[in-house]
């Protein structure tokens, strides 16, 4: 019985370990029930881009733009989701969507990441179409800080460097470092050995999205999508968290679906989603000075807080 129970188990381990790194990538894009259909066209080669990243934290983008062009989408074919989309990141630079809920800015996400393939247009990484190369390739150029962070239930270090496997424990500690999260950890009596998870040390929300920056630090991509917590942070805790996005932001290219305008103000460009169209769009001050849609959610929201 033993002797089946060591191989089984280490079957287990190495099935969870696969299905949770299936299940973070799930859950940040709400595909839970959804198999995924995208096939890589025969002979496709990875994405080329210029290397820009080296490992030191924070590296540039170096030639990695995005760009949309008349994209098309539906989930299904009786209902269009995306009308006409085209919009550019230049390499760098960062592009904020923002809109009602069901607009489809994570739809956005979910097709920069290749989860789906566009009905008809273009999305281009430094200037080549994201379905003629290897997804495997575009989905290493990508890091994603989503709403609400997945832990698994396993130690601090593999939490954070699963966005970089191998990375080794000095690494982990300078990307926590960097997400202000390390002398949190280092106060607790295992440090980067405590269990988290479910079944280990809960961590609030602001600590959870501080791991997905230490993650995300690690992975060091051209390329990154943040999808803004809607869920409640203390203001103080909201602010820092915005400001280590911005630092982290910093001369990556950069689409930020945003729920709160005041992280929006410094963007490059600014798009005003309404049921899957761009309703409007350019810079914060363009848009005010265009009194519509964005200066009336602008004095909105300025009047709430
Ligand atoms: P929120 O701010 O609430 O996150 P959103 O603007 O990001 O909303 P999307 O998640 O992009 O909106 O959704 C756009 C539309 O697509 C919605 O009407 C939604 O119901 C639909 N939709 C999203 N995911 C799927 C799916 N997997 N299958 C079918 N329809 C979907």
């Amino acid at each position: 019985m033993i002797q089946l129970y060591i191989p089984l188990g280490f079957l287990g381990v190495l099935y969870r370990e696969i299905k949770q790194g299936l299940t973070d990538l799930e859950k940040m894009f709400g595909l839970m029930e959804r198999e995924r259909e995208i096939a890589d066209q025969p002979g496709a080669l990875p994405l080329a881009l210029e290397d820009a990243s080296a490992t030191a934290l924070k590296a540039n983008a170096g030639n990695a733009s995005v760009s949309f062009r008349h994209v098309q989408f539906a989930y299904e074919p009786a209902r269009p989701i995306l009308h006409d989309i085209s919009f550019d990141i230049p390499a760098g630079k960062t592009v904020a969507v923002v809109g009602p809920s069901g607009s489809g800015k994570s739809t956005l996400a979910r097709l920069l990441f290749r989860f789906y393939d566009v009905q008809s247009g273009q999305i281009l990484i430094a200037g080549q179409d994201i379905k003629q190369v290897t997804q495997a390739s575009v989905r290493a150029a990508i890091g994603i800080v989503p709403q609400d962070t997945v832990l698994f239930n396993d130690t601090v270090e593999y939490n954070i460097a699963y966005g970089r496997p191998g990375a080794d424990r000095a690494e982990v500690e300078g990307a926590a470092k960097a997400a202000h999260i390390h002398s949190f950890i280092a106060a607790t009596p295992k440090g980067y050995d405590t269990m988290v998870g479910e079944r280990g040390l809960k961590l609030s929300g602001g600590e959870k999205q501080r791991v997905a920056i230490a993650r995300t630090l690690l992975k060091n991509p051209p390329i990154l999508i943040f999808d803004e917590a809607t869920s409640a942070l203390d203001s103080a805790n909201e602010r820092a968290i915005q400001a280590e996005l911005q630092s982290v932001a910093q001369n990556k290219t950069t689409l930020v679906i945003a729920h709160r305008l005041s992280t929006v103000v410094d963007a490059h460009e600014i798009l005003v989603m309404e049921a899957g169209h761009i309703l409007e769009r350019g810079t914060h001050a363009a848009l005010l000075a265009a009194n519509g849609r964005y200066a009336q959610m602008w004095a909105l929201q300025q009047s709430v807080e």
